[in-house]
């Protein structure tokens, strides 16, 4: 699949010392600090394209880029892939109900969310796969396991026993109860007949009428979700670079922490024997004015439609990064406001002939963000700093803080 074209990052003044990334993992529970790579992997589980860019995907894909922006000023090479879940009942659903062709309302809105990640100058992932192209790979990846796990079938669909691997539910901490009832809600299967564990994990479904199939060595049909991941990141990122870990980062907002995340992860470690990811990293969800954001409440708010409407991109991507990236968040229309004076005031002070000093500046930004990215903490550094230029303050360089607000933060002024 084409990716979206390449996003300018200007180049930051090599005198800048940058400290090792910290970022929560998930599956640690805590902050850890990323070991000195030249090479990080980074894998991001992309849309299923019924619907464009919420501003919920915009706030995940925004803190990987932020990710990808830290790692890639401080001197190392970011090798990033993304998927696009293009084959998937959601989107079958809502072709039916919409009385339109899967594949072309899929085309449709990964055209769309191509454009928002532009505006939001997201850079592009090296690879960006959907599924569809993916099939034989994911194939050979279901073979893989097969020789390498335990696998069955019920009523000719395919499952994979997730307990063959001891750390099953340790990269997500939950009961047993706890992931049945979020296995359930999020497109699992466990009271199915037939499954040997309710938690097994869908390999490959059988197909099923009035929906696309597949030819295989399991049959005519589908992948199922979680399987799709490991084959696009194990097969688009070196395998052989590490030897304990397939990728550096496997990231995605906290709703993909269980079941997706857990059994991505098993699926990969049956193929290869190493554990899947160094670092498990996930994003808060966006609600909006007090309540959950979601497609069954109906508020959902798009990228594409704000902009449209007139609202700045770079205030969308400011008003998303004022908050901790990790928490579970609210959008509000004075989240918006605040982001918008904060843009106009750095404008405005960076275009002053003589501006408060930046290099301090620019030193303690990289430092809050190596701080597993208090982005909340950069940004009130640079309003800081545009007072001081707007009272008087002169020493600085306003070329050299734009060029690092837009390579480290992702906001062009
Ligand atoms: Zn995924």
């Amino acid at each position: 699949m084409k990716s979206w074209p390449q996003v300018y990052i200007p180049p930051i003044d090599g005198s800048f010392d940058f400290p090792q990334l910290r970022l929560f993992n998930t599956a640690s529970g805590s902050i850890e600090e990323l070991p000195r790579k030249n090479l990080y992997q980074m894998y991001v589980c992309g849309i299923t394209p019924y619907d464009a860019t919420h501003l919920g995907h915009a706030a995940t894909y925004i803190t990987f880029d932020l990710i990808n922006r830290f790692l890639r000023a401080s001197g190392a090479r970011v090798d990033f892939v993304q998927n696009i879940t293009d084959i998937d009942d959601p989107l079958f659903e809502r072709a039916k109900r919409d009385k339109v062709d899967w594949s072309e309302l899929a085309t449709s809105q990964i055209e769309l969310f191509r454009g928002d990640m532009v505006d939001l100058h997201i850079i592009p992932p090296k690879d960006y796969i959907g599924v569809l192209e993916a099939i034989p790979m994911i194939v050979d990846s279901i073979s893989k396991i097969r020789e390498s796990a335990p696998t069955y079938s019920v009523d000719s669909d395919l499952y994979f026993d997730v307990h063959s691997d001891s750390k099953f539910g340790k990269r997500s901490h939950l009961s047993k109860e706890e992931m049945l009832e979020i296995f359930a809600q999020r497109g699992g299967d466990p009271a199915r007949v037939g499954k040997r564990d309710p938690l097994d994990a869908l390999l490959w479904l059988n197909q099923r009428d009035d929906e696309p199939g597949w030819d295989s060595p399991f049959g005519k049909g589908r992948p199922g979700w979680h399987i799709e991941c490991s084959a696009i990141a194990m097969h688009y990122l070196d395998q052989d670079v590490d030897k304990q870990y397939s990728i550096d980062i496997q990231g995605g907002g906290s709703d993909l922490i269980f079941p997706h995340h857990e059994m991505s992860a098993s699926q990969s470690k049956a193929m290869s024997g190493k554990e899947f990811a160094r670092s498990y990293v996930h994003t808060g969800m966006i609600g909006l004015d007090g309540e959950k954001m979601s497609k069954s409440k109906g508020n959902l708010l798009f990228v594409s439609k704000m902009v449209n409407e007139g609202v700045s991109p770079m205030a969308i991507r400011l008003a998303l990064i004022s908050q901790h990236y990790s928490h579970d968040r609210m959008w509000t229309q004075s989240l918006l406001d605040d982001a918008v004076v904060l843009l106009e005031k750095l404008t405005i002070a960076l275009s002053r002939e003589e501006v408060a000093p930046t290099k301090p500046v620019i030193s303690k930004i990289i430092a809050a963000l190596s701080n597993n990215l208090d982005t909340s903490g950069a940004l009130d550094l640079l309003s800081k700093w545009s007072d001081k230029t707007l009272e008087g303050s002169i020493g600085g360089e306003a070329g050299e803080l734009s060029r690092a607000i837009d390579a480290l933060l992702g906001i062009a002024i």
